[in-house]
């Protein structure tokens, strides 16, 4: 192989390693199912970091477990790129979101089609900096974490002020790329305090946040569910 051909070839292997080219893909994933049950037919992956985002785990990332249906990565990815200009010092972790092929997800309940998205919160230190949720082996990549009711968690805070920005973008972009927010979980504790930031009379009017206590606390990361149209799974699936 050429020179060119080798160069070409390594620049390759590190965009897709990396997904930090196109995020336009070609054909558009079909869902198949319920978010509890169900599948999906060309995810895509979320690409591994970006200007203000990473993954929650290398580990994670390269074991195929941050797949999701192609419009919601587009989602995703736009929410991304306008909270990088209303708050462009703020960085955002993501977390689990699904196999390529979608079906069982464990430990997850759901994250079955391709709909279904974690989202670390975003946090400050003591300083104030925006800084990436530490996700580790150490704690259960980033899962075990727990915060007080009031988003405390040794020196780190959570930032409820991009938090809000986060869900807000990600409620405008599903719009604009023509799917919906079906709900967004979080911990009921931790919710009062969305209340008190500058997004909270939009979100309280376009968002359905849980209102039950979900079977593992919700308060290191927000679950999204995305609805887009999915077809039935066949018969012998269900
Ligand atoms: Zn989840």
């Amino acid at each position: 192989m050429s020179k060119i051909g080798k160069i070409a070839c390594f620049v390759m292997l590190i965009s897709i390693a990396f997904g930090c080219c196109s995020q336009v893909w070609a054909e558009e994933s079909i869902c198949f199912g319920k978010t509890k049950h169900g599948r999906l037919a060309g995810g895509v992956s979320l690409p591994y970091s970006g200007d203000n985002f990473s993954a929650y785990s290398t580990v994670g990332w390269l074991a195929g477990r941050t797949y999701v249906h192609s419009k919601v990565a587009q989602v995703v990815l736009a929410s991304y790129a306008s909270l990088k200009k209303t708050i462009p010092d703020a960085v955002f972790v993501y977390g689990e979101t699904g196999w390529e092929s979608g079906g069982s997800f464990k430990p997850h309940k759901t994250h079955q089609n391709g709909l279904s998205v974690d989202l670390m919160v975003p946090v400050r230190d003591a300083e104030g900096r925006s800084v990436p949720l530490p996700c580790s082996v150490f704690n259960k990549l980033g899962y075990a974490l727990e915060f007080d009711s009031a988003g405390r968690m040794g020196s780190l805070q959570i930032d409820f002020e991009a938090l809000a920005e986060q869900i807000y973008w990600l409620h405008k972009k599903a719009s604009a790329y023509d799917i919906r927010i079906w709900r967004v979980i979080f911990d009921s504790e931790l919710q009062k305090n969305l209340k008190k930031t500058k997004r909270w009379t939009y979100l309280s009017k376009h968002i359905a946040f849980s209102t039950r206590r979900s079977w593992v606390r919700h308060d290191e990361h927000i679950h999204v569910d995305f609805i887009v149209p999915c077809k039935p799974l066949s018969h012998f699936e269900r």
